[in-house]
């Protein structure tokens, strides 16, 4: 038996005090594949269970190892694996679902009861070198996309979700609230969907910069005060209020903007998540016929990230703007929990 570094960022004794340790390389069942693991981004709800323990209902109990938005090499098969073989460069879709029961049999696995999902407690993330994954929610990379492009796969797929969950199409016009990674990501999908015209919104102007290079045709500085006149100012920026808004803050204050900011009919995504309970102008929505969406990570959605990457159509390498070793790890979640140096996405290599 081989042992393996592993780096265990959550212990019960020293929350987020971060260790590393040893333990043996997993074998890998029939219809799964040992990886050898390349990239893993910091996500939000890395640094979250790091520094608090939990989100919302979702708390760790025991110590458990981060990291889900990754990408790996196949080391070896499962005895029934057809889709791949050793050499093979994937990125790794990080919830395997149940695939028995009604929402997995309707194409909603997103929201199966039983879904096994990399860093969500208590179950064990891929942040460690050797990790195994069922082969079919592994996505075989051309050779011109990268690794850290393959790990970017996961937020991008989020944008996907959002974007197909708020109608996203030729001619939309888009209001994303929060330039984050999440909202950069959305920010990108829309503009491949054909969205005409799209506007993003932050509290930080070094963000709004980032948006702007990425393809936002108008940004907003959102410096508090009042909702409605933010409003009026999306509205006269764009020539009319926007069809779709997508929210990546969880802000209460921007959820109340996304409602009056969009036009009549049109459709808020609720993406960023916040406080449990906020209050907003519901009415105002009722009566405007908004419709609110929730989305929840993101439901076959990486096989259309992966083609507007491999396709030309986007480009996420702005992303990613701090690059660490698995042995540096601490640093990288430092620096992704402070922001540090304009950090977007912090990225560890495992190799
Ligand atoms: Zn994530
Ligand atoms: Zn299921």
């Amino acid at each position: 038996m081989q042992e393996y570094g592993l780096f265990r960022p959550i212990d019960s004794q020293a929350l987020g005090s971060g260790e590393k340790e040893n333990r043996p390389i997993p074998e890998p069942g029939p219809n799964e594949v040992l990886l050898h693991m390349s990239c893993v981004g910091i996500c939000g709800s890395d640094v979250s269970y790091l520094k608090r323990g939990a989100i919302g209902d979702f708390i760790v109990k025991a110590p458990m190892v981060l990291g889900h938005e990754s990408s790996g090499v196949v080391a070896k098969c499962g005895s029934n694996v057809k889709n791949l073989k050793p050499g093979d460069r994937v990125a790794i879709e990080p919830g395997v679902p149940c695939r028995m029961c009604n929402f997995c049999k309707s194409g909603k696995y997103n929201l199966c009861p039983d879904v096994v999902f990399c860093a969500t407690p208590p179950y064990d993330g891929s942040l460690c070198r050797y990790y195994k994954h069922a082969a079919d929610f592994c996505f075989k990379l051309p050779d011109h996309v990268s690794l850290e492009e393959g790990a970017i796969l996961e937020p991008l797929s989020v944008g996907v979700h959002a974007c197909r969950r708020a109608g996203v199409t030729m001619g939309s016009n888009v209001l994303v609230l929060g330039a984050g990674p999440i909202g950069l990501v959305s920010l990108l999908t829309a503009k491949a969907m054909g969205a005409s015209q799209i506007c993003v919104t932050d509290i930080a102007e070094n963000r709004l910069h980032v948006a702007k290079s990425m393809g936002a045709d108008h940004t907003v500085l959102v410096k508090g005060g009042n909702l409605e006149a933010l409003a009026e100012e999306i509205k006269k920026l764009m020539g009319d209020m926007p069809d779709v808004t997508i929210e990546c803050s969880g802000a209460e204050s921007s959820i109340h903007l996304g409602i009056v900011a969009t036009k009549s009919g049109g459709v808020l995504v609720l993406v960023g998540l916040g406080p449990s309970e906020v209050k907003v102008p519901i009415v105002n929505a009722a009566t405007r016929e908004v419709d609110i969406r929730g989305i929840f990570r993101y439901v076959n959605c990486y096989p259309l990230a992966l083609d507007m990457i491999a396709s030309g159509k986007i480009n996420v390498k702005p992303l990613i703007t701090h690059r660490f070793k698995l042995e540096e790890s601490i640093k990288a979640f430092e620096t992704a929990a402070t922001g540090s140096g304009g950090a977007i996405k912090v990225m560890i290599s495992c190799e």
